[in-house]
């Protein structure tokens, strides 16, 4: 399940809150010059018609009493970032989406902290305790949904949409609900008559990308419930890699295997430290005259053991022909998915067990280095063992 949470009028609340002056008050966060618009608006405000990106002349004609407070977004700043490591504490797959918004996924919390209701109130709960501020959340088996769920009791609400009910809350969600859809998308759902999410069923795929472009098919597999997006934590990137610059041009391959072992166990330490594995390794070579390689190789198994990126990165390296000295030689890997997303990993007996071995091995070492800093622990033990497969540059076999 996955969980959304929204804070409740996220720059009011905080101003509200310092300052009971502004309390139970129309209030609205703006800047102060001729063109400003409403950032937020407090819920008193709200009640006025009042909402955020309107121009604030056009707020106060709805309301002589409103309150205009200047933003302080270092307040703010520092107050999310609070909230954010709240969400921290119950699950490590937070995203963040916004200053005041992110999904959190729940799966393999529920031992530590109950059922995903539980979780909700309970992390409700220590936001309001700790920043006197409330917030809405949205609970569903989808992170399209929990955006939606999170609304739909604001403020201070907590709504769960199981996956019993997932498809019909998804057939009768109004369209114009779902991001994306704007005032020229609308144009066309009302000639199509396309009410809700769930009369995109009645189209086929190619008339919806005919009418609506690449939203067609984002529309098509959102009504059947599928939504492919998955919950990326902060930290997550694309890829991670390390590289040397050499002092000198080299070509011996004992040294540039020394280096590649280096960089691998780098990559290997930050991957393990994101709680990623990859899918794919590569390494990057350039030359004395400044021009440069790239080999990488898409493995059967997502890893994350040095080990293992090392193992590629030599595979690959061989399989260069050489014909110049080398000024600077990386590794990195790419295909990056959550640790604790199952999806693909260890499918293959040998490499669970070999993974599963290196992982203790890692995490020890990984312990160490982060006390002393260096890759030097490690080292010895992986390049004897490496070097039972032969590093003179002869065909590389997949044994290791
Ligand atoms: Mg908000």
């Amino acid at each position: 399940m996955i969980l959304h949470i929204d804070m409740d009028a996220f720059f009011a609340a905080v101003e509200q809150r310092d300052n009971p002056a502004l309390r139970h008050r129309p209030v609205i966060v703006a800047g102060n010059s001729k063109r400003s618009v409403v950032s937020t608006a407090s819920y008193e405000a709200r009640k006025f018609g009042i909402r955020s990106a309107m121009p604030v002349y056009a707020a106060k004609q709805r309301c002589a009493d409103l309150i205009v407070v200047p933003g302080n977004m270092k307040k703010y700043r520092s107050d999310s970032k609070k909230i954010m490591a709240i969400l921290s504490g119950f699950s490590p797959l937070v995203e963040q989406v916004s200053i005041d918004e992110a999904f959190v996924d729940l799966a393999g919390c529920e031992r530590l902290f109950g059922s995903p209701e539980d979780m909700g109130r309970a992390i409700k709960k220590k936001i309001e305790a700790g920043l006197s501020l409330t917030s809405s959340i949205g609970i569903a088996p989808i992170k399209f949904l929990a955006k939606i769920a999170s609304d739909m009791n604001k403020p201070d609400g907590l709504t769960l949409i199981t996956p019993a009910e997932a498809p019909r809350v998804l057939a009768e969600l109004p369209i114009q609900k779902v991001p994306g859809v704007g005032q020229a998308a609308m144009k066309q759902m009302n000639i199509l008559k396309i009410r809700s999410l769930g009369d995109i069923k009645k189209f086929s795929l190619p008339l919806l990308t005919q009418k609506f472009g690449k939203m067609g098919p984002h529309l098509f597999e959102l009504s059947n419930g599928i939504d492919a997006s998955m919950v990326e934590t902060g930290h997550t990137r694309k890829s991670i890699s390390s590289e040397t610059t050499l002092s000198k041009d080299v070509s011996d391959f004992e040294t540039l295997k020394g280096i590649l072992l280096d960089r691998a166990q780098t990559v290997g330490r930050d991957l393990r430290a994101k709680h990623l594995v990859c899918e794919t390794v590569f390494i990057k070579l350039k030359f004395s005259d400044f021009t440069q390689v790239t080999r990488s190789r898409t493995l059967d198994t997502a890893v994350s053991s040095s080990a293992a990126i090392f193992k590629e990165a030599l595979a690959l390296y061989r399989k260069i022909e050489l014909k110049k000295k080398i000024r600077l030689a990386g590794v990195g890997v790419t295909s990056l998915k959550d640790k604790d997303r199952p999806i693909q990993m260890f499918l293959l007996g040998e490499e669970k067990k070999t993974e599963t071995q290196w992982a203790s091995v890692d995490k020890a070492v990984d312990s160490i280095m982060e006390k002393f800093g260096g890759n030097i622990i490690q080292k010895a033990s992986l390049k004897e063992l490496f070097d039972e497969g032969g590093c003179d540059g002869k065909e590389d076999s997949d044994q290791g």
